[in-house]
C-alpha cells in the first residue's frame, strides 16, 4: 500500500511519516499542494492524506482537480479544530473521511485502515494454499500459524496476494514498497523475494521469477513451465 501525505506541518509529517512506515505503508510526502497535485497526475497511490491549509495550491483545489480526473482515489482530509466549513467543503468535493487536529495516531491508523479497505473493495482476509493473510490486521498465517515478516516482507506478500496468479514486474515491487528518499534497487527486491520465499515454504504457496519480467505467486502444482530461483 502506497500512501501519499501532503503537508506541510513537519511535526505532524513527522509523526505521521514514522507510524505508517512502521505499520507497513510506503509513504511519500509533499509539502505543498502544488507538488500533490503533480504526483497524484503522474504516480499511483492507494490513499492520500490531504491537510487542507497548503501552501502554493490549497489542499480543496487539489481535492477539487483529482476528482475532475474522475480519480477514485480514496482520500482522508485533514482540518484545524474550528474549520466546520472547511470540512463540509472537502467533503462536498469529494473527500472520504476527514479528522480534525489534533488527533491520536491510533485514529488516523484506523482511519487509514478503513479506507485502505474500501480501495480493495474486498475482504480482509485472502487464503491462498495453507496461506492467510489479514488485510485490516496486516497478519500472514500459514495453517493459523502466524508467519513471522518484517514490514517490508508483509508489504511484498500482499502486493503478490493482490495478483495472486497474475505477473508483478520488478518496477511494480519498487514503485510500491519504496517512497520516495528511501530508494531500493532491484537487487533489494530480489533479496526481499528470497527471504519471503523460504518463509513460505511451509505454505503450499510458491513465488516464481519469471526472468527479466517479474514475480508470480502460485502453488505448486500450478507453477509448471516457469524457472523458480
Ligand atoms: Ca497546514
Amino acid at each position: 500500500m502506497r500512501i501519499l501525505l501532503a503537508e506541510d506541518d513537519p511535526m505532524i509529517t513527522d509523526g505521521l511519516v514514522r507510524a505508517l512506515r512502521k505499520s507497513s505503508y510506503a509513504v511519500d510526502h509533499v509539502n505543498n499542494g502544488a507538488d500533490a497535485d503533480t504526483a497524484l497526475m503522474s504516480q499511483q497511490f492507494d490513499l492520500l492524506i490531504l491537510d487542507l491549509g497548503l501552501p502554493k495550491l490549497q489542499g480543496i483545489e487539489v481535492l477539487r482537480r483529482l476528482r475532475a480526473r474522475k480519480n477514485a482515489l480514496p482520500v482522508l482530509i485533514l482540518t484545524a479544530q474550528d474549520g466546520l466549513s472547511d470540512r463540509v467543503r472537502g467533503l462536498d468535493a469529494g473527500a472520504d473521511d476527514y479528522l480534525t487536529k489534533p488527533f491520536a495516531l491510533p485514529e488516523l491508523e484506523a482511519r487509514v485502515r478503513a479506507l485502505t479497505r474500501r480501495g480493495t473493495a474486498q475482504s480482509n482476509r485472502i487464503e491462498f494454499g495453507r496461506l492467510s493473510y489479514d488485510q485490516a490486521e496486516r497478519v500472514a498465517r500459514c495453517d493459523e500459524q502466524i508467519l513471522d515478516l518484517s514490514a517490508r516482507e508483509l508489504a511484498l506478500l500482499e502486493i503478490l496476494l493482490l495478483r495472486v496468479g497474475r505477473l508483478v514486474s520488478k518496477d511494480h515491487l519498487v514503485g510500491h514498497l519504496c517512497g520516495w528518499g528511501e530508494e531500493v534497487s532491484t537487487n533489494a527486491i530480489e533479496v526481499y523475494v528470497h527471504r519471503l520465499r523460504k518463509k513460505l515454504e511451509p505454505c503450499q504457496v510458491r513465488i516464481n521469477t519469471m526472468r527479466g519480467l517479474g514475480y508470480i505467486l502460485v502453488k505448486p502444482d500450478t507453477g509448471a513451465d516457469v524457472e523458480n530461483h
